[in-house]
């Protein structure tokens, strides 16, 4: 190559790169893989090593990170915060052993070695113990303020144990377990999925309403000193070690390590466990353990010297995509899966993968045909990657998006501001079936044993068409279905009675409202204690709950304005299905005025309406005290149908007892 088409190269390489980053770092989006764009990364400090006179100061290799966002205050790093230099192979990093031994003019060198955490790192500075100030890397130098999205992460401390000056730094990141969640919810929501937990970590702390970054449930591990402030540690892993002391949350998994061989142990057992942490980590970071060695050997224009990366290999495995179905969801959304030619990923096999949606089928132009590369996201979840064009078979034609609903044949639309395809009809049978899935699923009515087959059947049969139909099906009903016997045809409809005495935030999340997810159902029945109650609340007091916000309100009063809505909840209440919350109210034990306030309670016998687990709950959080066994401390017995030894002692101490029939009422009044 002549200097010009070098010159060309480079320039190329660079717009790929900056293009990626944008995504990476801005949009919290990528379309590339840190695998791809690392592998471009160091084609181009190549062709730069070769031709250092070409290096100009806006390369990537000469700049850390992203850029700042507008709508957040700058910050002036006082110390940078750098990248890390890579390391690939085992002897990449022999290399990266000798050159820090060969500085030193030493034999050997302490390494400490700690995961890396695939998150986003953030700076943290206290003043007099007290939490001040919270901010991205951005370019290094210059980050982002985002002190009140991290006042909302629960791991970071807002004093610390001694009134200090410090700054911190860590990684803020979100745990798997989060990740895949909110994926689920934003597929469902028809909203664009984050490829990672990062870029999901980076997405909910960049946000300008600090109440979104509060619920997504991100933690925080703290790895650097940046002002030590009175504190002393003369090595990283003493300094880990102080961190915890003061307050932080620091990764225990860390080691110090005296060769490469022992390094390379560490990064094998890690690479191994990598599935099994509850947190996403693309590879281990090698930190010279003594500060005064670090200093010795000090820092590049992004890195330090004294410290490097070892990068997991990508877990990707190429296969063929068959077929794509089309699934819709309770809310009308389309969501297409990947049929594939089963491959092992990562530990399991794998033949079906979300593609989320029609866009994401465009931007990466999947055929069927296609051979792709798959991985896991979150370490769990099968994701394409990306396709394979080369391999790509003669003939293959674009995949062409469905206009109308596979299920009722409706057309189907794109709402603004969604990137999903919606079937609008309500009465979709395919919406009406996964809405009533959703009723009996283990977070809303639990009901036991109505699994997706069952309901299936019962909705094909016309047996069931809405969640009251479900409390009017008798045992005979059940006896219609495909090898279902008896006993089932018994345990279905026990399951189904038994849901009735719920507390009401199952059957608020079960009736599938729009953006009330679990804890948001909770949090409105703990707050108003009846459906009724929330029915007639308006938008404004709703707001005014502390977590509640716009969305979520206009939401619920829209769905309790429909008359359809109040005829469904009559007829629930009519099947003696429980309306009330029954969960710890907002009131403390002592400030309770109930009867049972102050009271020692047994419970015997079989309850019908309650689960004993959560008639504990009930009657403690009304300031009872509930224990195992009769004496004469106790003050009320609740027995149920088939008590036997414990009523009878309560009967010789004359003790007062009440049955369910009463209790119940009892509890009614409380309300
Ligand atoms: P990096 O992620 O490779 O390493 C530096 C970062 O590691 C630190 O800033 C810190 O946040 C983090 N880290 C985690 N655990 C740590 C620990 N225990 N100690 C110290 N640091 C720890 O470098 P980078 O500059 O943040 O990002 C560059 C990388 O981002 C690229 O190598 C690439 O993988 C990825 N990237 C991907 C794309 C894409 O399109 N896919 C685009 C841009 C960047």
């Amino acid at each position: 190559m002549d200097n010009a088409e070098v010159k060309k190269e480079l320039i190329q390489i660079k717009e790929t790169l900056k293009a990626w980053a944008h995504e990476y770092y801005v949009l919290d989006q990528p379309t590339a893989s840190d695998y791809d764009y690392d592998k471009l990364y160091r084609q181009l400090e190549e062709l730069e090593g070769q031709h250092p006179e070409l290096i100009t100061p806006d390369s990537p290799t000469q700049r850390v990170g992203g850029k700042i966002l507008t709508g957040f205050e700058k910050v002036t790093h006082n110390v940078p915060m750098m990248s890390l230099s890579d390391v690939f192979s085992r002897s990449e990093l022999e290399a990266f052993d000798a050159r820090v031994k060969k500085a030193l003019g030493v034999e050997t060198v302490a390494y400490c070695c700690e995961l890396k955490i695939d998150g986003l790192a953030i700076t943290l500075k206290y003043q007099d113990g007290l939490f001040v100030q919270g901010a991205t890397r951005g370019d290094g130098v210059v980050g982002e303020n985002i002190t009140e999205n991290l006042r909302t992460v629960q791991a970071i401390p807002m004093r610390l144990a001694q009134a200090i000056n410090l700054e911190v730094r860590g990684e803020c990141y979100m745990p798997k377990k989060s990740f895949l969640a909110l994926n689920e919810r934003r597929e469902q929501e028809g909203q664009d999925v984050f490829a990672n937990p990062r870029n999901a970590a980076a997405g909910s702390l960049r946000q300008l309403d600090t109440r979104v970054t509060a619920q997504r449930n991100l933690s925080t591990f703290l790895y650097t000193v940046a002002d030590f402030g009175p504190l002393k540690a003369m090595s990283q892993s003493a300094a880990l070690a102080e961190l915890s002391t003061v307050g932080f949350r620091v990764n225990p998994e860390y080691r110090l390590c005296h060769s490469v061989a022992e390094i390379w142990q560490y990064i094998e057992e890690y690479h191994a466990k990598r599935t099994s942490l509850p947190y996403e980590i693309d590879g281990i970071v090698i930190k010279v353990d003594d500060f005064a060695q670090q200093n010795q050997l000090g820092f590049t224009v992004k890195a330090p010297r004294f410290a490097t990366a070892y990068k997991f290999p990508p877990e990707e495995v190429e296969t063929v995509i068959e077929e794509i179905e089309w699934t819709i969801g309770r809310t009308g959304v389309l969501t297409p899966t990947a049929v594939m030619t089963p491959v092992r990923v990562a530990g399991s096999t794998v033949s079906r993968a979300s593609l989320h949606n029609g866009d994401f089928i465009a931007e990466k132009d999947l055929r069927i045909g296609d051979h792709v590369l798959i991985y896991k996201a979150g370490d769990i979840i099968p994701e394409v990657a990306k396709v394979l064009l080369a391999k790509r078979p003669a003939g293959s034609v674009p995949f062409v998006l469905p206009t109308h609903c596979p299920v009722c044949h409706s057309e189907l639309v794109h709402l603004e501001e969604e990137v999903a395809l919606r079937c609008i009809n309500p009465m979709c049978e395919a919406q009406l079936l996964e809405g009533l899935n959703h009723f009996v699923s283990r977070n809303a009515m639990n009901i036991d044993g109505l699994g997706p087959k069952i309901m299936q059947q019962l909705f094909a049969k016309g047996l069931v068409k809405d969640v009251a139909e479900l409390y009017r099906l008798q045992e005979a009903d059940f006896l219609q279905l495909d090898k279902v016997k008896e006993k089932s045809a018994e345990n279905f409809y026990r399951a189904i009675q038994a849901s009735k005495s719920n507390s009401a935030e199952r059957l608020l999340f079960g009736l599938g409202i729009r953006h009330v997810g679990a804890k948001a159902a909770k949090i409105l029945m703990s707050h108003f204690g009846t459906i009724a109650a929330l029915a007639q609340a308006t938008k404004e007091d709703i707001v005014a709950i502390d977590s509640m916000g716009e969305i979520i309100a206009d939401s619920v009063t829209t769905y309790f304005k429909n008359q359809e809505v109040h005829q469904l909840l009559a007829e629930l209440q009519a099947a003696a299905v429980n309306l009330n919350y029954l969960g710890a109210p907002a009131v403390s034990p002592t400030e309770s005025t109930s009867e049972f306030n102050g009271k020692t309670v047994v419970l015997t016998g079989k309850l019908v309406h309650y689960t004993r687990d959560e008639l504990k709950a009930r009657l403690e959080s009304l300031g009872a005290n509930v224990t195992g066994s009769v004496s004469k401390k106790t003050d009320i017995v609740i027995a149920g149908t088939d008590a036997g030894s414990k009523l009878i002692k309560a009967q010789s101490l004359n003790i007062p007892v009440m049955d369910e029939e009463q209790l119940q009422s009892k509890l009614m009044e409380e309300q």
